[in-house]
């Protein structure tokens, strides 16, 4: 199990840097990831919320499927955009609706530097987009105005304070 990163920690504003090893410290990694995103019950999970300032996240969506993005790019997005409520694991207990578009295309390696291109759309749409953020150091709430921003903000602080008194 890995310690994930909570908002305040420096390597989740930072912009990440390529993975140039697919060695097997990669893949123990990624695995040690999926254990850790599991036990969290998320969707995705990015490098930088287990304290690597590498470019690569994984998906795991309750349909089953899993996938490893290594230096990303998305090369393509829809013009049609939906709202959808996120939330974080470097956020627990907060959630807003963000508007992002509703597909997108990613172009990525998976752990072994293999290359390919996904289209993706739905919660797959949804879990990239989120996780590219990190990435580059933003979070889901950077994506709100600043009103909204400031509202879950607050509340995420008001709960963290609840629970390091209990
Ligand atoms: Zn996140």
């Amino acid at each position: 199990m890995l310690d994930i990163m909570k908002l305040g920690e420096e390597v989740l504003r930072e912009k990440c840097s390529d993975v140039t090893q697919f060695d097997d410290a990669l893949h123990i990694l990624i695995q040690a990831m999926y254990e850790t995103l599991e036990e969290a019950d998320g969707v995705g999970l990015a490098a930088p919320q287990v304290g690597v300032d590498k470019r690569f996240f994984i998906v795991s969506l309750p349909d089953g499927t899993k996938k490893e993005f290594i230096n990303p790019k998305i090369t393509g997005m829809s013009v049609e955009t939906n709202p959808y409520e996120e939330g974080c694991l470097s956020l627990p207990g907060v959630y807003h609706d963000v508007v992002r578009p509703s597909k997108v295309i990613i172009e990525a390696k998976d752990a072994n530097g293999v290359p390919f291109t996904l289209k993706a759309s739905g919660l797959m749409a949804r879990v990239i987009q989120h996780e590219y953020d990190h990435l580059d150091g933003v979070l889901f709430i950077d994506r709100l105005d600043e009103e909204e921003k400031n509202k879950v903000v607050r509340a995420y602080e008001k709960k963290n304070r609840k629970k390091r008194h209990r």
